[in-house]
């Protein structure tokens, strides 16, 4: 591909010389190396975020994939290599390094799951290629027949839960049959192709939105704020403050005992606003993903209700000697006070605050800092 697209060497172009074809005048720099490599670094970037984004399933596992094709997974030898005290060997089979394509292909463990979910399929090659070319085979839509669509779901899930199945092992020390995980594994990927097949159907009325949680502009700083309601009953709010770097300021949760999802919203607003405003912030974008505490804190005449002396307390601190801007957004960009909600209830009852952003949060606070997007499918 390189030679044909060189013009071949002629007597009539003079004595032939050593050209460096990234710079314009031929003579080679380092700079233009450099440029070089990290142009070739971008294509790869966008060719990654291509691949991860166009797989049609969860965001938590598109997620996973995007992490999987930028080495970002934890295993023993890239935490070997970040010299903390740990062999980067496999716990599970002994092999000499745990890296990602062990753990998601070539540990014996996870290859007995694979060869199930291979089977009757040419695998010659499956085995053979490196993590990169390996994602992007499988990965990427080669055809448009059904069997082909299914087999990129199914690896998706695959990887996924081979991941799951590792770290359950090493924590645990708990270990499933290759046969059960390949089953999981199959019957995930058939739920996740029939919500596909029926998204498919009702596409045409919809359409594909990109959701990412963006930094306020300076001096604004901007609060997120969520209430989660679990299947026992048992509710939390929870919230946090961000400046025009996106970075973390301040988050909060409280653990509500038992109340609506509606009353958690709300709590989970008051208590952002109080915060917000004794920290002394006097210009806050406030983001919630429901319209409905929207409508109920903006209605200047509130009908008696449940929630009456909660919505009053809320419209008072609004009122205050400060810029607020009340906005609605998609569940998508409000993941880290989504977490703290959930997260307030393995405290006890009350409010908790942090003196800086608890680990779990830490991902989602870079994944929103860096302008990972969801993909979400709104009426038009
Ligand atoms: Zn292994």
């Amino acid at each position: 591909m390189i030679i044909a697209s060189i013009h071949p060497p002629s007597a009539c172009n003079g004595v032939d010389h050593v050209y460096w074809a990234a710079s314009p005048q031929g003579d080679f720099t380092v700079k233009s190396a450099y440029d070089l490599l990290d142009q070739s670094r971008v294509q790869e970037r966008d060719s990654y975020w291509k691949i991860a984004w166009s797989w049609k399933g969860p965001q938590s596992i598109k997620i996973f994939i995007w992490l999987v094709l930028h080495n970002r997974l934890k295993t023993r030898a890239e935490l070997a290599t970040r010299r903390l005290n740990i062999e980067p060997s496999c716990e599970r089979c002994g092999a000499g390094l745990e890296n990602t394509i062990h753990v998601l292909r070539d540990c014996p463990y996870s290859k007995a799951v694979w060869l199930r979910l291979l089977r009757g399929n040419n695998h010659q090659y499956f085995f053979q290629s490196n993590l990169a070319d390996w994602m992007s085979a499988n990965l990427q839509v080669q055809s448009t027949s059904v069997g082909n669509k299914l087999w990129r779901v199914i690896f998706g899930v695959a990887i996924w839960r081979l991941w799951f199945w590792r770290n359950r092992f090493i924590f645990t020390k708990d270990h499933w049959e290759s046969s059960a995980i390949a089953l999981d594994i199959k019957v995930r990927a058939a739920e996740i192709q029939r919500c596909n097949s029926s998204l498919t159907a009702t596409v045409k009325s919809r359409v594909e939105k990109w959701i990412r949680w963006g930094a306020p502009t300076w001096p604004w700083v901007k609060l997120n704020t969520d209430g989660a309601k679990k299947p026992s009953g048992h509710a939390g709010a929870g919230g946090l403050i961000r400046d025009y770097r996106g970075v973390w300021q301040i988050s909060y949760c409280a653990n509500l005992g038992c109340c609506s999802v509606t009353s958690a919203e709300l709590w989970g607003l008051f208590h952002g606003l109080s915060i917000a405003w004794l920290h002394g912030y006097r210009r806050v974008i406030v983001e919630v993903d429901s319209r409905c505490i929207l409508q109920l804190v903006s209605n200047s005449n509130p009908t008696i209700n449940e929630h009456l002396s909660l919505i009053t307390a809320i419209q008072e601190l609004i009122g205050r000697d400060w810029l607020i801007q009340m906005n609605h957004i998609y569940r998508e960009a409000n993941a880290a006070a989504d977490f703290l909600a959930t997260y307030s209830l393995v405290f006890p009852v009350g409010l908790h605050y942090f003196q800086s952003p608890p680990l779990n949060l830490l991902t989602i606070l870079n994944n929103d800092v860096s302008g990972v997007a969801h993909s979400r499918l709104v009426l038009l």
